[in-house]
């Protein structure tokens, strides 16, 4: 197939793989690596990726990182405390090699390509001995490779908004599997860093999608989740524009048992997509519908382009196509200017949505975004005040949200024994939430019907039914 400029070429991968063959013969390499994940899913598939590497460049997985011989801090910057915990972790980890001196440390990923992060890093974290951004990703062996041979703290940021594919991949988990469908972001709400870290959107060619999606199924996935920055909107600047309801429609054919997807914009949630999705036999009832405030004066500022009523009118169109579907939401508080009135907005839309399950941030000022230079930023004690109240809000509310699954039935894709008892399994339901039910580690990555009996803690127990 033509590919556009996008796309990494061929020959840059051959390069690649060149250099793996290349450090698998190195005496001097590293025997094992451990690489530590921040931040979303997104990130988690990068690691995956990062870990496919390491393996073909003969390196086993070391349980910890005190027992591993490379060490790669795959970082987020999305939220300040985020940040400060990598870069904790990673001069923590200066003080291991007094002791291990061949030990090597690598920092990748959202951080890095932050304004001035390579600077920084060049001048406080000389101890470093490889970093690299997201752009680089797919240039990671023949980085490692020059780290390998020169030990020079090598520093690499810029690169284009490209597209790799092929790269290896060591799963997590055998039975779910991450299948990214896009990169990048077009939408510069103004408090988030990610257009400036990821760049812009670029979609992945259906056919290689499809292919992927093949795959893993031959392989034996129960699940996929389709991952994007804002999925609602793939399909933009492909030579034959495919919509996102088009790709699920696609997906929903190939009879993989269970499909999700993350994140959603609401501003981009078209009644195609409800449609697919409410025709669909695979396509789970589930929703993740970041909303961010309740209040219209803060939606415009945050740059999101829709309003409270637009909001709800998406929900209410998902409620009545898929009812019963499983919703979730993001929620900022404490926006540069927002007033106690504005809050309550947000407080009273929670309640009228009841959701699933929310999660709820506290407004982190990121460097280089339009809202960082906002006046109005809201003093601490007060933001801690309002997120306490709006945590406290959606708990009494999801206890009686979630209620309305007791006595129905529910299929689990089991994740693995439950923390509290090895006589119990648990794993996500088709709604997205959490169910606990009996059953024992051989339970693991198989779809476990049964009925819900309880909500325990936002989790719903279960007793097993016959396996149809
Ligand atoms: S849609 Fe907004 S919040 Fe989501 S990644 Fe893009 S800019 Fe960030």
């Amino acid at each position: 197939m033509e590919r556009t400029a996008i796309h990494v070429s061929s020959e840059e991968m051959a390069r690649q793989r060149a250099a793996m063959a290349e450090i698998r013969d190195l005496p001097q390499r590293p025997e094992s690596y451990h690489v530590v994940t921040y931040g979303c899913q997104m990130n988690a598939h990068d690691s995956e990726k990062l870990a496919g590497m390491l393996e073909e460049m003969g390196m086993r997985p070391a349980p910890t990182r005190e027992e591993a011989d490379f060490v790669i801090f795959n970082t987020c910057c999305v939220r300040d405390n985020a940040e400060r915990r990598a870069l904790g972790n990673v001069t923590w980890l200066k003080e291991v090699r007094k002791t291990r001196p061949n030990l090597m440390i690598a920092v990748c990923g959202c951080m890095i390509q932050e304004p001035g992060m390579a600077e920084k890093i060049l001048k406080q974290y000389r101890f470093i001995d490889l970093a690299f951004g997201t752009a680089n990703l797919h240039r990671f062996p023949e980085l490692m490779l020059e780290a390998l041979n020169s030990r020079a703290g090598l520093v690499r940021v810029t690169g284009e908004d490209v597209i790799a594919e092929d790269l290896p991949v060591r799963r997590v988990r055998q039975d779910a599997a991450y299948l990214t469908i896009m990169y990048g972001c077009d939408n510069f709400c103004s408090f988030c860093i990610v257009p400036y870290v990821r760049g812009r959107e670029r979609s992945r060619e259906p056919s290689d999608i499809l292919r992927e999606a093949e795959a893993l199924q031959k392989s034996g996935v129960q699940e996929i989740m389709l991952l994007g920055q804002n999925v609602n909107s793939y399909g933009k600047g492909l030579a034959q524009p495919v919509s996102f309801a088009g790709l699920l429609r696609e997906l929903d054919g190939m009879g993989i048992p269970r499909i999700r997807f993350m994140t959603s914009h609401p501003k981009d949630l078209s009644d195609d997509l409800i449609e697919a999705m409410a025709g669909s036999r695979h396509i789970l009832p589930q929703f993740h519908l970041p909303v961010q405030s309740g209040n219209d004066e803060i939606l415009r500022r945050m740059n999101r382009h829709y309003t409270r009523d637009q909001y709800l009118d998406r929900v209410a169109a998902l409620r009545r196509a898929v009812p019963g579907i499983g919703l979730s939401t993001d929620i900022i508080v404490s926006f540069p200017g927002e007033t106690e009135a504005q809050f309550e907005d947000t407080l009273s839309l929670v309640e009228q949505v009841r959701y699933d399950s929310a999660f709820t941030f506290i407004y982190s000022p990121r460097t280089g975004t339009r809202a960082a230079a906002m006046e109005g930023q809201i003093p601490e004690e007060v933001s801690k005040e309002r997120i306490q109240r709006l945590i406290a809000l959606q708990e009494g509310l999801q206890q009686e949200t979630l209620r309305r699954f007791v006595g129905q039935e529910e299929e689990v894709l089991v994740e693995g024994l439950s923390r509290r008892s090895d006589r119990a399994v648990s794993g996500k339901g088709r709604h997205g939430v959490s169910v606990t039910l009996p059953g024992t580690a051989s339970d693991t990555g198989t779809i476990v019907r049964c009925r819900i009996t309880k909500v325990k803690n936002n989790t719903l127990m279960g007793e097993r039914l016959e396996q149809s």
